[in-house]
């Protein structure tokens, strides 16, 4: 594998995201106040609504699908690089209903924070970019040696 980055382990952090709190902005408000240029998250917990989308390949456009229901947040995982100079988290999250079920997308703004549980780690070494890749139509990570 070429295009890889080596990184060093930088700050670490535990946080509890606030109450109705946007779960996407909010992780990344706080990585450009911290000025996080590159780093990892998790997040457990819970939302009281979700909007989460899906990448259609062929249209190579994002179809939203808007959760109106509490749901648990079974895992949320995801990275932090740069996208146009502005810190950008791209996150996944698999969410459950009350019955157990599971359902998950790519986070999207929108959704509510009812408790979370977020673990914040930085990567210190080169920045990493996003660049619109025309083979997928997505903002890929760039290496350059
Ligand atoms: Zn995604």
């Amino acid at each position: 594998m070429h295009i890889v980055h080596e990184y060093q382990q930088g700050r670490k952090w535990m946080a509890r995201l606030p109450y109705e709190a946007d779960l996407l902005l909010e992780l990344e408000s706080f990585a450009t106040i911290q000025k996080i240029r590159v780093g990892s998250i998790r997040v457990i917990g819970a939302v009281k609504k979700a909007v989460i989308s899906y990448y259609d390949q062929y249209k190579k456009e994002y179809r939203t699908i808007n959760l109106e229901e509490h749901l648990e947040i079974l895992s949320c995982i995801g990275s932090l690089s740069l996208k146009d100079e502005v810190i950008k988290a791209h996150l996944h999250i698999t969410l459950s209903r009350d019955d157990g079920s599971c359902l998950g997308g790519h986070l999207m703004p929108g959704t509510l924070v009812f408790a979370g549980e977020a673990m914040i780690e930085e990567f210190t070494g080169p920045d990493l970019l996003r660049i619109f890749d025309e083979q997928t139509g997505l903002p890929l990570w760039e290496f350059r040696s």
